[in-house]
């Protein structure tokens, strides 16, 4: 069974994609079977795993309307030696034609359900937004990643986040559960950072990722080389903070520390 995770914070531009290509990589140069699957009409996961997005002629747009077979509409990227289910603009109009489909929100999941044997772990890279696309990704999930920067509204939008997951998991999808939050773009001498870094310790504990993300230019350069940083910059900062993050997730859980 393969480790399906949701890349979700509906805020624009906290690293979502960065971290859905960099861990999908990192997981990859471990030996795992990976799986990146792109439900962002930006296409930004599919560009940045080396895929032309404008010449994908099918994508996950067709496997969301039952007009391809995942298996068949899956590529691969060559750099990051992972498969992914691409996307480009056309699944901006899956939102308007999903509407009337049945089981609108449970078309990835069936889709993934045909190739999940396949992989090891199936990562979603989601768009910032709490859209049916997004909900879809969620229903298909087991675990969500949330990565977020930590500025003052990061809390403020993360409580709107875990509402939706709690409905999702109350309504669509009783297995999901939050896999971990992960601090992006973290700048370490910043004050605020520090604080809203300590306030996330505290009440989610050990739901937040020990490894942070620095600020690092190599994975902002990356995608315009169509390639995830790791095979850019393998000794880079970031490209490192990706690697440890796929160790963290790979390290079986410690068991519970009881009292004595
Ligand atoms: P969207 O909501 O639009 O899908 P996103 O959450 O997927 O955005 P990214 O596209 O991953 O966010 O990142 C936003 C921008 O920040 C990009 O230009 C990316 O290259 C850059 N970026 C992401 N993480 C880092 C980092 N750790 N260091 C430097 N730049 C970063
Ligand atoms: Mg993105």
């Amino acid at each position: 069974m393969a480790r399906i995770i949701a890349v979700v914070n509906q805020k624009g531009g906290v690293g979502k994609t960065t971290t859905s290509v960099n861990l999908a990589a990192s997981l990859a140069a471990s030996g795992q079977r990976v799986l990146l699957v792109d439900i962002d009409p930006q296409g930004n996961a599919t560009t940045g795993s080396g895929l032309d997005k404008k010449a994908v002629v099918r994508t996950v747009y067709q496997v969301l309307l039952g007009l391809g077979e995942a298996a068949s509409v899956k590529a691969a990227s060559e750099v990051g030696k992972y498969d992914v289910l691409p996307a480009n603009r056309e699944l901006a109009g899956a939102e308007i034609d999903l509407v009337d489909l049945p089981n609108r929100e449970g078309r990835l999941k069936a889709a993934l359900a045909t190739i999940e044997d396949d992989y090891d772990f199936i990562l979603i890279d989601c768009p910032p937004s709490l859209s049916l696309l997004t909900i879809n990704g969620l229903v298909a999930a087991r675990e969500v990643l949330i990565p977020m920067q930590c500025e003052y509204y990061a809390l403020e939008g993360l409580s709107d986040l875990v509402g939706t997951i709690k409905r999702v998991r109350a309504n669509l999808n009783g297995s999901l559960e939050i896999g971990g939050l992960l601090r992006t773009m973290y700048d370490p001498r910043n004050t605020l950072s520090q604080q809203v870094s300590a306030q996330l310790e505290q009440h989610f504990g050990d739901k937040v990722f020990k490894t942070l993300v620095p600020r690092n230019i190599r994975l902002a350069e990356a995608p315009s080389y169509g390639m995830p940083a790791l095979v850019l910059d393998r000794a880079s900062k970031g490209a490192q903070a990706y690697i440890a993050l796929a160790a963290e997730m790979l390290a079986p859980a410690l068991p519970l520390r009881t009292a004595p």
